[in-house]
């Protein structure tokens, strides 16, 4: 029943009452019992609870006896449509997680479908855990922007450019065509902010941030960018521009935006300054940084100097929830043991970065991060009387925040309210088809799962997925064998029937990756270490899929054998080791002279090896010669044989195994 006004009253839309109210204003005021009055969209009150009821008549009263009432948590930094790739894949290094799984995936799902139903999932997981606003990048951004309108949620959408192809556009051109149209659409939306999200500095140019910082000031909205995540980036970027990458950000103009910098971990002094002279707001995403082991960034400088530093989810393929509560308890106790100084970061400034700082970094704190009327009415509250969070004091005054930082969980969220919109009533979601949007996620994940599977079980495909390499089918005639007498073979490269053309010398290590279906083939990563002029060393790094069976086997046991893949290994062995697993690695390394020769009008490689670990003081010959048909093949093993013998070989030193087997023999028969 509703209670007719009084004269003396103003009608509201709804009133929360007898809540304890924190209202992370200037002043942070905390009413105990307090109400909040709503009308329409907007906060029009926020006062002692019985003076609210005494002014306000309201169509409906949310009774907030034993809960907290507090602004709506901003999540600064998120990929919602991750969402559906959460657990896919963990504990790996942020290079081999991102290049080795999560860009193979992406390549194949990423779509307007994906990117509208992982949203709807992620709106769906963060309105129960009591955030109300986001700030996202991805790709099909339109799709985040609907999904998060359908769902009634209030967030930025960024729009991710980048020079690189992505799944939504070819070039960058097409990207930054694709924001500012974007933009253009949502331009005074109730909810959506469009955004361009340039991905970082490693991803873009100088001309794309250029590009996206003319497009938010022209449009007066945000940008959002990764700033400065891991060590080995910002280590680059100095090599490169001789600047530090805030430094950096601000010398071309890009922080005469509204700019909203995800992570900031590796920043220094001087950075930290910049951040909070150029109101830059920062996006702090401890448990991401954790768990890719990117580092930890110095909150409590950045607070100290007053960087506006909200706190972040991002993707829930790195976190692997939108746990705000979490988040931000990381928030408070990470700093202090850090410095080792329990007094940073306090409950209260805590929940400010959840809340109105969160709304600084975001450039929203005239619409929202605070209860005050005027403000956006983004509501939520929590129960604090469960079993987890009791019993309660007041010493302090501080003692409401610290049962939010220390104590209160999502799932103690009770209401919440989004622009004046009831979202989330008593633990029940009004919005959205949950299960509708978890039957869809789970049919799709059986999806990129069977295509994980796949993709995990072929070595060639893996390599393929990481790019750079070029396909190739190589075929190759060798013959080989222990060497015994050494004059003999270097009277036979004397010989005049035959002619050096040309001759090299080199350091070979080869580390041989084996896996446990022999059908896969063997992986070599291959380090040359070619001695170049006036005897410098130039190493050169390259990877090598061989098949698993000789083609054939001629006479002299030359044989056939099949290279599949070739490529220069521009990562790290560490990447390939982490990334291809293979059940054993073998390493050999040896000396090689090349003789490039020619014979019988014929191009020969002949090489001398001699193993750089045991068997000590052997040496082989070996002789190549690409080939391209059974034919062609036919001619050159039999003049093969001819070399061989020629350079003293004698039928029973000819041996078939490769290096591999042979240097490790032992390894390889157990
Ligand atoms: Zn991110």
């Amino acid at each position: 029943m509703v209670k007719p006004p009084t004269p003396a009253q103003e009608t509201v839309d709804i009133l929360l009452d007898s809540g304890l109210v924190v209202t992370m204003d200037a002043d942070r005021r905390v009413l105990d019992p307090g109400g909040v009055a709503i009308r329409g969209n907007a906060i029009v009150a926020v006062g002692p609870a019985e003076e609210m009821r005494a002014r306000y008549a309201a169509e409906c009263v949310v009774d907030c006896r034993q809960q907290v009432v507090m602004p709506g948590i901003i999540n600064t930094h998120t990929h919602l449509p991750m969402s559906i790739l959460r657990g896919l894949a963990d504990d790996l290094r942020l290079d081999v997680w991102l290049h080795g799984y999560i860009l193979p995936v992406e390549r194949e799902f990423v779509n307007p479908e994906f990117c509208f139903l992982g949203a709807t999932l992620a709106c769906a997981e963060m309105l129960r855990g009591g955030t109300t606003c986001f700030a996202d990048m991805y790709y099909y951004e339109e799709e985040v922007a609907w999904a998060a309108a359908e769902a009634g949620m209030r967030g930025i959408c960024g729009e991710t450019v980048m020079k690189f192809p992505t799944p939504d556009a070819l070039t960058y051109e097409e990207s930054l065509q694709y924001v500012a149209d974007f933009v253009g659409r949502w331009k005074g939306h109730e909810l959506i902010v469009a955004a361009p999200a340039p991905h970082s500095l490693y991803m873009c140019t100088a001309e794309i941030l250029q590009q996206t910082t003319a497009l938010a000031r022209e449009h007066d909205v945000p940008q959002l960018i990764h700033v400065s995540e891991t060590a080995d980036e910002v280590e680059a970027w100095l090599e490169q521009t001789n600047m530090r990458p805030t430094r950096w950000l601000e010398e071309m103009g890009v922080l005469d935006s509204k700019v909203t910098a995800a992570h900031c971990v590796h920043v220094n002094s001087e950075e930290i300054h910049i951040l909070a002279e150029r109101g830059t707001g920062v996006a702090h995403n401890p448990t991401s940084n954790l768990k890719l082991a990117s580092g930890i960034a110095p909150v409590a400088e950045m607070l100290a100097t007053g960087v506006a530093v909200g706190v972040g989810t991002d993707g829930a393929a790195s976190n692997n929830d939108l746990n705000m509560f979490e988040e931000v308890r990381l928030a408070a106790l990470l700093p202090k043991g850090v410095t080792r100084s329990p007094v940073v970061v306090p409950a209260q400034e805590a929940v400010a970065m959840a809340t109105i700082y969160g709304a600084r970094a975001l450039h929203l704190d005239h619409l929202i991060g605070s209860l005050e009327p005027g403000k956006r009415a983004d509501i939520i509250t929590v129960s604090t009387e469960r079993l987890h969070n009791l019993p309660h004091y007041e010493t302090t005054g501080e003692n409401v925040y610290s049962r939010l930082v220390y104590t209160a969980q999502a799932s103690d969220v009770h209401h919440v309210l989004v622009n004046g919109k009831h979202m989330v009533d008593e633990g029940d979601l009004l919005v959205l088809n949950e299960a509708h949007v978890l039957e869809q996620a789970r049919n799709l994940a059986r999806r990129i799962n069977k295509f994980f599977l796949a993709h995990e079980k072929s070595i060639l495909d893996k390599l393929v997925s990481i790019g750079g390499l070029e396909q190739q089918e190589m075929f190759e005639v060798q013959g080989k064998g222990r060497l015994r007498d050494e004059e003999a073979f270097r009277a036979g490269l004397a010989h005049p029937v035959l002619r050096i053309t040309r001759h090299t010398s080199r350091d070979q290590y080869d580390t041989y990756f084996v896996f446990a279906d022999p059908g896969q083939g063997r992986l070599r990563y291959r380090e040359d270490n070619v001695v170049g002029a006036e005897d410098r060393v130039y190493p050169i790094y390259s990877l090598t899929l061989t098949g698993p069976s000789k083609e054939a086997v001629y006479e002299n046991s030359v044989v056939l054998s099949r290279s599949r893949f070739t490529a220069p290994a521009d990562r790290s062995l560490r990447f390939y080791r982490e990334y291809f697993s293979p059940e054993r690695v073998i390493e050999v390394g040896k000396h090689r002279e090349r003789y490039h020769i020619r014979y019988q009008g014929l191009d020969f490689a002949v090489n001398l090896d001699r193993p750089l670990g045991p068997p000590e003081g052997e040496a082989f010959v070996e002789i190549k010669s690409r080939t391209w048909s059974q034919q062609d093949a036919l001619r050159k093993a039999g003049l093969i044989g001819e070399l061989l013998a020629m350079f003293g070989i004698s039928p029973e030193d000819v041996v078939r195994e490769e290096y591999v087997d042979l240097f490790a023999g032992d390894e390889e028969s157990r």
